[in-house]
């Protein structure tokens, strides 16, 4: 299987990495939203959020608090928003699991 987050973890392919734990890692979105747009993923392939939630929900729980420490690393301190796209109607173009951090500019909902 051919995965391109799945090449970002093991380094083949190039990423601005911003944060790292055990399991995930945390890297700048190639074609960011807001000033801040970063992409936390777990290291093991899952499709999506429901999916890793399934099978083990405290690996999803870690996901989550990564993307929260993301934030505060990146001082987000005015909000930020957390966005899990799953499946093709919200648009998930990439099928692994990841969070989009965004934040530095006031965001309406709801979104498009
Ligand atoms: P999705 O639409 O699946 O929720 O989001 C996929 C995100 O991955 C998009 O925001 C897109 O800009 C980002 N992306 C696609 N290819 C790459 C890449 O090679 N590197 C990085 N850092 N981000 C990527
Ligand atoms: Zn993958």
């Amino acid at each position: 299987m051919s995965c391109l987050f799945c090449g970002i973890v093991a380094g083949d392919i190039p990423a601005t990495v911003v944060q790292e734990t055990e399991r995930t890692i945390a890297f700048r979105d190639l074609n960011p939203a807001a000033p801040t747009h970063v992409l936390v993923i777990p290291r093991d392939h899952h499709a999506n959020v429901a999916d890793l939630a399934e099978v083990d929900p405290a690996y999803a729980g870690e996901v989550l608090a990564a993307a929260a420490a993301v934030a505060r690393q990146e001082g987000l301190t005015g909000g930020y928003r957390l966005v899990a796209n799953t499946g093709d109607d919200a648009g998930q173009t990439v099928h692994h699991l990841h969070i989009h951090v965004l934040g530095g500019r006031s965001m309406s909902w709801p979104p498009g």
